[in-house]
């Protein structure tokens, strides 16, 4: 049987630090299941010259933050003169455009509606959880009410449009489940908040971690770990793995795992994988049911012509009518049934259209349209066509131009939840969640009292989870744990 001193069960950003850490000279391998290393990071061709990453695509912070440093250095940050101005284009149902400002006054209600809220509720870790809905949307309408620049039909818009928002941001299911007090406690990475990446997007990033392991077979993929045993006399782990190509099982030992699949993936696979370590599966369970993983999904236009002014980064619908029914294409009539989308459905998906952003890293005219909570695990069923189509013509009608014009070249959408080997988007403190939890997730399990498994990912992280920073330290700090152990 095959021996490996330290097996690194997971290709992500997590995998990668705690690989590059480790250094070529420790025995190591790293496990993944898929056929591409970058997990949650996946940039793909979808035209000549053009990239698109489906999952993460901005790099938070630039003050003291690795991963801002790493993508300076490779020289894939897009610069200040090459991003386009920050005009957003705001139209209602009616057809109304509002001035950018009104979405400036709104943010800053929006900004100060939390801050009001950091400061009443911060430091009440002691009490029974309170959910950001229960608390926020109510404080923000009383804001937009006593200002006089909002006329009265763009109050409840602009709530959905923020409310929206936050989920994008948090992934979270809903803003019920939200836990409060934990998205306060949230630290930010410091500095600006999303720095867009040149034509190529987290490639090169990838790459530059994937360079520091050796090219001696210690990368396999398409290798799923699905069992886990520690032997007590032996004080080894046994790993059992699936190669998905050769359809054949194998067997590995090794001393140590550094584990770094998606809270996601826990939720569905710990119990089995770990069937043989009741001691681990009672170490983490609560702490992987409490932290919420949701769902966010892009739909990506690519464009012929552009049908906006290059000074727009985005644009933003506020459904100002109840009635989200619309005139549709013939074409989208019959795909809609083909597809067996009801009338229900298809108002969930319009309702759910409320920004779409401008890819700034190419004169190509690209779209980004944001899905989240149920609706962007429904979408995930219906095709690139169909899907692609709905937010083009909705965002036509709303701007009032002939659709017809200037359909899009290709469709492109992420499945993040399909994935079986991710099952989400990232992490967030659901209502049932506390601080106790990810410290509790990010735990090692010592079953002989040294460190045998160890875990990290983008969900142990107990500051800024949700980001590539986040899978970044985990990875280098659970390396870390191992050489201290290993020398
Ligand atoms: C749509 C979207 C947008 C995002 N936007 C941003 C952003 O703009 N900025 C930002 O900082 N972050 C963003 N993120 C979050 C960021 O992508 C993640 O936090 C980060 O990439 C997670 O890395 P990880 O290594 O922790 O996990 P993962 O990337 O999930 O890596 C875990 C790996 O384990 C593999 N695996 C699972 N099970 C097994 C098994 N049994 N055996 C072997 N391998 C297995 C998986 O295939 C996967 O490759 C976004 C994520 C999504 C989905």
């Amino acid at each position: 049987m095959e021996y490996i001193k330290v097996i690194i069960v997971g290709g992500g950003v997590a995998g990668l630090a705690a690989a590059k850490t480790l250094g070529r000279d420790v025995n190591y391998v790293l496990i993944e299941a898929q056929n591409y290393l970058g997990g949650r990071i996946l940039t793909v061709d979808a035209a000549p010259d053009l990239t698109i990453d489906l999952g993460a695509q901005y790099v938070h912070g630039d003050k003291k933050n690795t991963v801002y440093d790493i993508c300076d250095e490779l020289n894939i940050l897009l610069s200040d003169d090459e991003e386009s101005d920050d005009d957003a284009l705001i139209v209602t149902s009616e057809g109304k455009y509002c001035k950018s400002e009104i979405l400036d006054k709104a943010t800053d209600l929006w900004e100060r509606t939390r801050n009001k809220a950091e400061e009443k509720y911060d430091d009440r870790t002691t009490l029974s959880p309170i959910s950001f809905a229960d608390i926020v949307p109510k404080e923000f309408q009383k804001r937009l009410l006593s200002s006089s620049s909002f006329s009265k039909d763009l109050i409840q818009p602009f709530i959905d449009y923020f409310m929206k928002l936050e989920m994008t941001e948090t992934s979270c299911l809903s803003l019920s489940d939200l836990n409060l007090i934990e998205y306060l406690a949230y630290e930010d990475l410091e500095g600006e908040y999303e720095n867009d990446l040149k034509n190529g997007g987290y490639r090169p990033f990838i790459n530059y971690l994937k360079s520091f392991i050796p090219n001696d077979k210690r990368i396999r993929l398409n290798c799923e770990v699905i069992r886990v045993k520690f032997m007590e006399d032996d004080r080894k782990l046994l790993v059992e793995m699936n190669y998905l190509n050769q359809q054949c099982m194998k067997t590995i030992i090794c001393d140590h795992i550094i584990w770094t699949t998606s809270l996601g993936y826990l939720k569905e696979n710990f119990h089995m994988i770990f069937a043989d370590e009741p001691k681990l599966i009672q170490q983490k369970q609560n702490s992987i049911t409490n932290i919420g993983f949701g769902t966010v999904n892009k739909v990506i236009m690519i464009y012929k012509k552009k049908f906006w002014s290059r000074h727009i980064n985005s644009i933003v619908l506020l459904h100002t009518k109840n009635d989200l029914s619309f005139e549709i294409s013939d074409e989208l009539r019959q795909q809609l049934q083909i597809e067996r989308v009801d009338s229900d459905m298809f108002k969930e998906i319009v309702n759910m259209l409320f920004h779409y952003d401008v890819l700034p890293s190419t004169d190509i005219p690209v779209l980004i349209c944001w899905f989240v909570g149920p609706t962007a695990i429904m979408i995930e069923n219906l095709s690139e066509k169909l899907i692609g189509q709905v937010c083009h013509e909705v965002l036509c009608n709303y701007l009032n131009i002939v659709q017809e014009k200037y359909q899009p070249v290709r469709i492109l959408k992420s499945e993040w939840h399909s994935n079986k080997y991710i099952r989400g988007s990232y992490s967030y403190s659901s209502i049932k969640s506390t601080k106790h939890d990810r410290r509790q997730l990010q735990a090692s399990y010592a079953p002989d009292g040294i460190r045998r498994i160890v875990f990290a990912g983008e969900a142990t992280h107990e500051h800024y989870y949700s980001t590539v920073n986040a899978a970044l330290e985990t990875g280098i700090l659970a390396a870390n744990k191992i050489l201290s152990i290993i020398g």
